[in-house]
């Protein structure tokens, strides 16, 4: 399986590390080795000072799938969850500079923890969900899907044009504004319209 990733999707985020807003959906991987379950403590690596939340919804996808329209877009999701796409923001930066690719800073081992997923259905409105990430108590973050610049359906008939979706691959939609760094001893807690759904901490 493949976890897909969309970059600056929220243009408040985009805006607070001084990116521009993107015109076309931006998209990284990361491997299966990046996935943190069971809310499982994240240990802290030692080649990043500087390890960014980015609180993010995320998909699972229910069947293959290339070129996939947007209005059949739906029909290939069958779980919504919360994940973190955690990120050395000091490492990115430097590669940033260079222009060279994402990979050590967003890739590295359980930098993706997920949540167990939830049946779509079960909310009324799937296309405007809220979540909030917490740390140490105090909210960080706080999203509206509903605000995302490229919305599910628009990123899986863009992604399923280059890459074929297989069943049980994850897309991370992006983080809304209110990433910050995370220390050893941290608490990250995170809700989808209330429900309680990723509760670990940092060590
Ligand atoms: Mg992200």
């Amino acid at each position: 399986m493949k976890i897909i990733c969309v970059g600056r999707n929220y243009a408040a985020h985009a805006q607070e590390l001084a990116n521009a807003v993107p015109d076309k959906p931006l998209i990284f991987l990361k491997p299966e080795t990046a996935i943190l379950e069971d809310n499982r403590d994240f240990l802290h690596p030692n080649f990043s000072n500087d390890i960014h939340w980015e609180c993010e919804l995320i998909y699972r996808v229910a069947k293959d799938g290339s070129h996939v329209s947007q209005s059949e877009a739906w029909d290939y999701i069958d779980g919504i969850g919360l994940g973190i796409d955690f990120t050395a923001r000091d490492l990115q930066d430097e590669i940033k500079k260079k222009g060279h690719p994402w990979t050590l800073a967003k890739m590295f081992d359980h930098s993706a923890p997920i949540s167990q997923f939830l049946d779509p259905k079960m909310f009324a409105d799937h296309k405007n969900l809220h979540f909030e990430l917490r740390v140490n108590d105090a909210i960080r973050q706080s999203g509206f899907s509903g605000n995302m610049i490229f919305p599910l359906d628009v990123l899986i008939a863009y992604i399923s044009q280059f890459i074929t979706l297989k069943k049980g691959d994850l897309i991370f939609t992006g983080t809304p504004e209110g990433v910050g760094k995370v220390n050893v001893g941290d608490r990250l807690q995170a809700s989808l319209e209330g429900k309680e759904l990723l509760d670990f901490y940092v060590k």
